[in-house]
Order: structure tokens, then sequence, then C-alpha cells
């Protein structure tokens, strides 16, 4: 979907507006200025600003702000740090933005139970760097700096994925704040809970449309005593998705293998100032034991010279890992940045790793037939990977073009039994996807969220049709 129709608003009163004031002061915002950034993702997708943005502290605060909202039927969109893709944090019914980006607190680490329970708008990096002397880290690494309770809503995930899981896996409980205002809590810190149903994994992904987040439970690990990072161009793309698929069915325990195509190899010298080959090329990193890692790094690099892989360049200071994983994290920018002035349309599918390679191999040559710019990236090792159709929005033509190519290479990922999204969620982008594939359970999330929210204020027109 490339733009929605402005939907029904649902007025702020000034009785509402009033209330809000009298609870939060001057961290309740009707500006201009404050609205728009509320209202705006990081993709092309039409912005919709909110009426008014409240700025919550606690879970206590989130709760009032609520029931205000309920007693006065008006939507309510909750907002991390607003990097999402698929149009998630647009207010399409006007309403209340519940910014939580100021509930920054860690609540409580256990380091001998290997968990943390942190207030919803703590970021990935202030977590790590908070556990930084603890010997702990948390994996999960969208490239942007997301907050926690964000990346649980969009049950995000990232590089570390392939070995460490996605935020589905690493969640261990929540506080929500429900459509009413009440307030739960879902899971424990009990590392198996044969307790009941699993409300934990379904606010996990749900994007806010049941309820507002504003505490996670989480599990951390051990840093890894030796960690190594290489680099290796392939002669071809076959090669590198062939390397990738034999080194995960081996069972090779890879902490990350990362594809950029020669497009985006292209884009990441320019931008990064690097020179790296402009050539298919995997990015990998490996964790363990020094042994373990050199085993791991030996496996791969024999699999991947039979595959056209040329050479490893090494990193192994934590200052080249960074710079370049940073680099990696970057792509989008990087995209972006081939045309000044565009917009990125990015977009991500799954498949089973198995079909990788004649996914990626059809979605490219539909790419060389088309006219646009698209970039290609992917944390290869899920079967998932992204393109960046690098567009201008005003150009109908584009528009079209990027559309006809998003619809293909979603439909030919569920026909090969994959996903229309592996992280990037279904806002309002991909509501139509979800609905193909989902059939029938489609309209059975529709009843969930009305037993849920029976007044549909709760992020309205994502996810789900009501
Ligand atoms: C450069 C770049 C790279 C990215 N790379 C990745 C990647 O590798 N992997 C990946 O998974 N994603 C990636 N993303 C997408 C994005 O970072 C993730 O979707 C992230 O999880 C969004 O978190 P956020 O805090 O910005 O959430 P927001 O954008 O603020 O919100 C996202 C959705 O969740 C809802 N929401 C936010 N906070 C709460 C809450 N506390 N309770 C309930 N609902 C809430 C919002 O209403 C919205 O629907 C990338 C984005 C960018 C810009």
């Amino acid at each position: 979907m490339t733009a929605v129709q402005a939907q029904p608003r649902v007025a702020l009163t000034d009785e509402a507006k009033a209330e809000f004031k009298a609870l939060l002061g001057e961290r309740f915002s009707t500006s201009g200025a404050v609205r728009e950034h509320h209202g705006k993702d990081e993709s092309y997708h039409t912005p919709f600003p909110p009426d008014g943005v409240a700025f919550a502290t606690s879970t206590a605060e989130v709760s009032a702000i609520v029931k205000i909202c309920a007693k006065h039927k008006l939507p309510i969109i909750p907002f991390g740090t607003g990097t999402s893709l698929e149009g998630g944090i647009a207010a399409l019914h006007g309403g209340v933005c519940i910014d939580v980006s100021g509930m920054k607190e860690i609540l409580r680490l256990s380091p001998e139970d290997l968990d943390v329970t942190v207030q919803a708008g703590v970021t990935r990096k202030q977590l790590n760097e908070y556990l930084r002397d603890t010997g702990l880290f948390f994996p999960i690494d969208p490239g942007a700096d997301a907050s926690l309770g964000g990346m649980a809503s969009t049950r995000a995930s990232g590089t570390n994925a392939v070995r460490y899981g996605t935020m589905r896996e690493n969640v261990l409980g929540l506080t929500v704040v429900l459509p009413d205002g009440r307030v739960i809590k879902t899971g424990g810190r009990a590392r198996k809970s044969a307790a009941g149903y699993d409300l934990t994994r379904l606010f996990v992904g749900s994007e806010g449309t049941l309820g507002i987040i504003t505490e996670v439970t989480l599990r951390l690990y051990g840093i890894p005593e030796a960690v190594s990072a290489a680099v290796c161009p392939f002669k071809d793309i076959r090669g590198a998705v062939d390397t990738v698929i034999q080194t995960i069915q081996s069972g090779i325990p890879v902490a990350r293998i990362e594809l950029l195509d020669e497009v985006q190899m292209d884009a990441v010298n320019k931008y990064s100032k690097l020179d790296y080959a402009v050539a298919p090329t995997l990015f990998f990193e490996f964790h363990g034991t020094q042994r373990g890692v050199e085993e791991q790094a030996e496996m791969v690099a024999a699999i991947a010279a039979e595959n056209g892989g040329t050479e490893f360049a090494w990193a192994t200071r934590p200052e080249d890992r960074s710079k370049l994983w940073q680099a990696r994290h970057d792509g989008y920018y990087a995209a972006l940045a081939l045309r000044p002035g565009a917009k990125g349309w990015p977009t991500d599918v799954c498949v089973p790793i198995s079909r990788l390679a004649d996914c990626i191999l059809e979605t490219k040559r539909d790419i060389a037939q088309s006219s646009l710019l698209a970039p290609l990236v992917g944390h290869v090792g899920d079967g998932n990977f992204h393109l960046v159709y690098v567009i201008d929005p005003d150009k109908p033509e584009e528009m079209a073009e990027a559309k006809r190519l998003n619809d293909r290479m979603v439909a030919r990922a569920l026909a090969m039994g994959g996903t229309c999204t592996g992280e990037h969620g279904i806002g309002y982008g991909k509501m139509e996807f979800l609905e193909q594939e989902a059939g029938e359970a489609f309209a059975v999330m529709g009843d969930l969220k009305r037993a849920f929210d029976p007044d549909n204020i709760m992020n309205p027109g994502k996810v789900v049709r009501v």
C-alpha cells in the first residue's frame, strides 16, 4: 500500500484537553512541530499527526492517560522512538500519541538469573551501555537504536537473531496497560511456564493495537569469551546465498551472517568511507571460546571457498568490529544517500532457508528488469532479506513500479511457505499481505482485537481490520 485515505477523526475536545493538562501540565502538547514529529516514521508512508502528544513517565501515568482517552473514545497511538517502517505510528484517525520515550529506568537486574526489567522507553543501546561492566549483553539489534517497548511491540530482530532469536524468544514478561486503563503483568522471570494463555507472546508483535507496554523483562546473555568478525565477497549472489544455506544446514552456530548485494556494498563504501569489493558479500560474526570461534571460522571459510568466496577479511579488534557492524547498520541511510532527496520504501520478507536462494535470485531478476534502484540486504541466516526501493514518492510511476515489485516479492515469499514480513511488522503498510498470509486466521485476529479493545481505540487501522 502506498498511501491511505484520511480516515474519520475523533475530535480532541477542550474538555479532554483540560483533563490531559491537569494530569500532565507541559507534558501534554498540541504544538504543530511535536505533533508532526510523532505522526511520521522512518519510511515513505504518508504521515498522519496525532491531535495531541502525552509524554508519560510511569505505568500509573500511562494508565491515567488511557482512562481519559477511553472516557472520550479517543484513539491512542503508542510511540517508542518512531523508527518503525510500516506506518505504525501514523494517527490515521487522529487522537492522542502516548510517548513513552521518557520512561528510561532500568528497574531491576539479576545477573545470576540472566534477566533484567526495564521501562519501555529504554533503548537497546542504553541497556547495553548499562550492562557493559557486568559481563552480560542484550543481543537484539535492529539497525536503529529503538526502544525496548517498541521492539517488543514489533517483534523486532536484527543481525544476531540467527544465534539468539528475536524479541519473541527474549521477552520473558511484560507490564501492559489495557485499553480501559487496567494494568496487567504477563509472564514472569521463570525460564518456562505452563500457566495459562501466553499473553506475553500475544502482546509481543501486536504493534500497540491491544495495549501499551510499560515494562519489559528480558533475557540476557554472557559476553562470549572470544568474538571475531569477517567480510567475504563472492563471485555471484548464488554462491553467497548457498554458503549461508550450507552453513545453517551444517549446524554451525554463527552469531551473525548478513548478505549485502553489490548495489548495497557500493552504497556502504560511499556512505561509510570504506573500500570493500563491490560484489555480493557476506558479513560474519562468530561467538564462543577461542578454539570454538576458530573452528567455526575454518568450517565457514571452507564452505565459502567452495561457493566462490574470494577472501576473508578479518576484524578481531573490538573497534574494527564496531566499525564493520555500524557500516552494516547504516545500510538504510547508505542506500538513501545513493540518490539524494529520495525516500526509502523498505520492505522485508522471510522464507524457509531451503528456498532462500530461489527467492533472492527471482527478486533480483525482477529488479534488474525494472527501472528502480533497490539495494538488497538480509539477515539471511534466518531466511530474512530486505529491499529498499529508493524512490521519489511524488513520481506516481515510481510508486506504481515499487508496488508491483513489492507485491510480486511478497507473493513469491508466501508461495514458498514464507511470511510477508520477518521483522518490520504490518502497521498499515502490509495489512493486505497479512490478510493473504493468514487467511481465516486474519478474522480471528480481528475477534481478539475486539475482545481486548471493543471501542477500537488502541492504534486503530493497524495490523487487523475491525
Ligand atoms: C535504519 C533502520 C534499520 C532498521 N533495522 C531493523 C532491523 O534490523 N530489524 C527490525 O526488526 N527492525 C528494524 N527497523 C525498524 C524499527 O527500528 C523496529 O521496528 C523497532 O522495533 C521500532 O521500535 P521503536 O521504538 O522505534 O517503535 P515505534 O516506531 O515508536 O513504534 C512501533 C510500533 O509499536 C507501537 N509501540 C511503540 N512503543 C510501544 C509500547 N511501549 N507499547 C505498545 N506499542 C508500542 C507503535 O504504536 C507502533 O505501532 C529499522 C529501522 C530503521 C530506521
